[in-house]
């Protein structure tokens, strides 16, 4: 039985190498050598020098490794393995296996000497094109942020300058129509509409009343759009780079004052009312998966679907809910997922009942373990400020003053932790103690989420693993185990009791 591999990267799509070809090629292949397929693993990562976990693939070598797959076909071997570690992995089965491996492009005999040190070679040539790829790249950004062209895809308000031969340039020119435009919600931003101070949100909805294109795909002006419009560096003929402003060759839309004006009317913080989609669900994002250490997120509920066989053998398609969850989603490996109330509940409870008992500890600070901390922190800062010292005069190599950062840098962080801890906070105060319920189920969902992540912070880990095996039907229902959600309160500084 056959294993069929396919990988979709960035220079795949870039070569027209789409999956279904990729593997429609290892069929036919498979078909060619008479093997029978046992089955197709697909996996989804778009750089090659970029380490990601690939769950399909760790499933085939689960299923090499059962004996159930004997030859694996691939398009190429590039597209199986991504380090020489991983080829050497294949050859071992190879070896130990008699696993047979089969390339759409080139034929590879794993068994012979010959075969490996090509299946060897191939490998080192498509590492070295993927580095040397990120490698230019890099070196292209530089060189186009040094020589003051703008980076990135076309800004609202110019356009690419067209060369001789009609091909696009790095430079930009004035879209006449867009400047317009941009010049127009400048002065409604900053000025009075109908006696009120102006509303982004009207601009917006004007806009697309007449119908403005936005410039790119989308369903029209939000205000947030025309906020972001406004408060690009770009308008005065800046851009950031790297986190550093630096001045464009282009012409600019706004003058300097009426910038500055704009940027301080539209980023005052009681302005901004709407910033993104507020969570609904408490543990999105704060729960993590027990495998990969992905944050968890909800994952709608469903009808799940399977076909039931009846005493007369005929089927019977059975539709049963499954309920939302929390799952590790892609890229994370995929692993963990339980059903979401439950574990709104037992996290509620357990965090309700933690608090009761510690809160006090934990929010209320603790002088004399400040003292301490904050002493501690001190002298580690001051170590290392000296090692930079004897570093600069020369008295140290890099390695060691690279060593010596390595050791303490968790140290510092370790009693930087202490020093947190040791503060009272004043903020979660009121979940502190016996009222720990009552303020708990006071709490809006937002300040829920907050005093979770505090939690966090302070050493609470939360995961949840797989539920487990359960009855054939309701294997893909998100259940709930509480023996696979794992709540520990590690405080790694104890609270003084
Ligand atoms: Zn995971």
């Amino acid at each position: 039985m056959a294993a069929i591999y396919v990988r979709i990267s960035k220079d795949s799509e870039d070569l027209g190498l789409g999956v279904a070809r990729q593997r429609k090629d290892c069929e036919e292949k498979a078909e060619k050598n008479g093997w029978s397929i046992y089955d197709v693993y697909e996996d989804n990562d778009i750089s090659a020098t970029r380490s990601k976990v690939r769950p399909q693939y760790q499933r085939m070598v689960r299923d090499i490794e059962a004996g159930r797959v004997k030859a694996i076909v691939v398009y190429d071997v590039d597209r199986l393995t991504r380090t020489p570690r991983e080829l050497e992995d294949v050859i071992g089965w190879a070896d130990r296996l008699e696993l047979k491996l089969a390339s759409v492009t080139t034929d590879i005999d794993l068994s012979s000497p010959s075969g490996r040190a090509m299946a060897r070679m191939k490998g080192t040539i498509a590492r070295l094109e993927a580095e040397q790829m990120s490698l230019r790249l890099k070196r292209k950004m530089r060189e186009i942020a040094e020589s003051r062209r703008y980076m990135g895809r076309r800004p609202y308000g110019w356009d690419w300058r067209l060369d001789e031969t009609g091909n696009r340039t790095h430079d930009l020119v004035l879209n006449k129509a867009e400047q317009a435009i941009v010049e127009e919600c400048a002065r409604r931003a900053l000025g009075k509409e109908r006696g009120k101070e102006a509303n982004l949100h009207t601009i917006a909805q004007d806009l697309n009343r007449r119908v403005i294109p936005t410039g790119r795909p989308s369903r029209g002006w939000r205000s947030k759009d025309v906020r972001r419009m406004l408060i690009r560096p770009i308008n005065i003929g800046y851009q950031e780079h790297n986190g550093v402003l630096r001045q464009g060759n282009w012409t600019p839309i706004l003058d300097e004052d009426t910038y500055n004006r704009l940027v301080e009317r539209l980023t005052d913080p009681e302005r901004v009312v709407n910033r993104g989609t507020p969570q609904r669900y408490l543990l999105s994002g704060i729960l993590k998966c027990e495998y990969c250490g992905q944050p968890t997120r909800r994952q709608y509920g469903s009808v799940g679907r399977s076909r039931v066989k009846m005493a007369d053998g005929s089927t019977k398609l059975y539709e049963y809910p499954r309920p939302e969850a929390y799952r590790c989603p892609p890229p994370g490996c995929q692993g963990a997922s339980q059903n979401r109330e439950a574990l709104d509940y037992m996290v509620t409870e357990y965090v309700i009942q933690l608090l009761a008992r510690e809160g006090v500890d934990l929010f209320g600070g603790d002088d004399a373990a400040l003292t301490r901390a904050s002493e501690r922190v001190q002298t580690i800062k001051a170590e290392m400020e000296l090692a930079a010292d004897r570093w600069a005069e020369a008295k140290m190599t890099v390695e060691q003053f690279d060593r010596f950062n390595a050791r303490k840098r968790p140290e510092l962080e370790q009693a930087q932790l202490e020093l947190r801890q040791a503060q009272p906070l004043e903020s979660m105060q009121e979940f502190a103690g016996a009222g720990a319920r009552e303020a708990w189920e006071a709490a809006s969902l937002e300040r829920k989420r907050e005093l979770l992540r505090t939690l966090e912070s302070f050493g609470l880990s939360m995961t949840i693993g797989k539920v487990g095996r359960l009855g054939p039907h309701k294997r893909d229902i998100p259940a709930f185990n509480p023996d696979t959600v794992y709540l520990r309160a590690g405080w790694k500084a104890a609270p003084a009791s």
